[in-house]
C-alpha cells in the first residue's frame, strides 16, 4: 500500500493503515461489546484519531455509518449489512466530496456495496472477486481527488492505494464469512 502511495501520493498509506488498524485491534480486544454497532463505533473513533492522512476520516466515516445501521443487538444479517454498506459508501462520498470513477477507495466500496444489494445469499468467493476486480480497475482511472490528483494523467497505470486497502478489508470480511 505504501509502494502504491509512493507512485501517486506521499508514500504513507501502508503506514497509516498499519497504525490505525493495530490501534483498532488493541481497542476492541480490551472491550466487552453487546452489539456489532459498538465495535464499528470504536473502530471509527480510533481510525479518525490515529490516522493523520485523508484515509483516517474517510474510513472513520465509513465505520461510523456501519455502526449507526448495525446499532441494536440483533444479529447483522444480509439485508442489514447491505444497508449498512450502502450508508458507509454514501458517507465516504459525502466526506470526500467524491464520486465513483475518481480513482479512490469509493471505486471499491461502491461495487462491493452493489454486490451486497443484489446478493440473495453470502458468497465469500464472489465478494473477494468483486473487490479484487474493482481494485484492479482503478489502474486505468485518472485521479481527480486527493493527493493523486496532482499527478493528473500520470496517476494512470497503478492501483489506487485506498482501493488496495479497501480490497484487503473486504478480503478479511470474506475470510470470516467463509
Ligand atoms: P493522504 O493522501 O492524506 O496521505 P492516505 O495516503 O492514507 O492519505 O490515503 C490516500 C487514499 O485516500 C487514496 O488512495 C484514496 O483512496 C483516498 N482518498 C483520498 N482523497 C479522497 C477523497 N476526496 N474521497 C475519497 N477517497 C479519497
Ligand atoms: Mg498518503
Ligand atoms: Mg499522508
Amino acid at each position: 500500500m505504501t509502494k502504491l502511495d509512493q507512485a501517486t501520493g506521499d508514500g504513507d498509506h501502508g503506514v497509516n493503515m498499519a497504525r490505525g488498524f493495530s490501534e483498532v485491534v488493541k481497542k476492541i480486544s480490551d472491550a466487552d461489546y453487546q452489539a456489532p454497532g459498538e465495535v464499528f463505533k470504536d473502530a471509527a473513533m480510533t481510525l479518525m484519531s490515529k490516522i493523520g492522512g485523508a484515509s483516517g476520516p474517510l474510513y472513520g466515516t465509513a465505520f461510523l455509518r456501519l455502526s449507526t445501521i448495525c446499532k441494536d443487538d440483533n444479529p447483522v444479517d444480509l439485508p442489514v449489512f447491505a444497508k449498512a454498506l450502502q450508508a458507509a459508501t454514501e458517507g465516504i462520498k459525502q466526506r470526500g466530496k467524491a464520486e465513483a470513477g475518481e480513482k479512490t477507495m469509493i471505486d471499491v466500496w461502491e461495487p462491493v456495496s452493489n454486490y451486497f444489494q443484489e446478493a440473495t445469499s453470502l458468497d465469500a468467493g464472489k465478494l473477494v472477486e468483486t473487490a479484487e476486480n474493482a481494485m484492479e480497475a482503478t489502474k486505468d482511472l485518472t485521479a481527480t481527488k486527493g493527493r493523486a490528483a496532482y499527478f493528473k494523467e500520470r496517476s494512470k497505470g497503478a492501483v489506487d492505494p485506498g482501493a488496495a486497502s479497501s480490497y484487503y478489508i473486504f478480503s478479511a470480511l470474506a475470510e470470516v464469512l467463509k
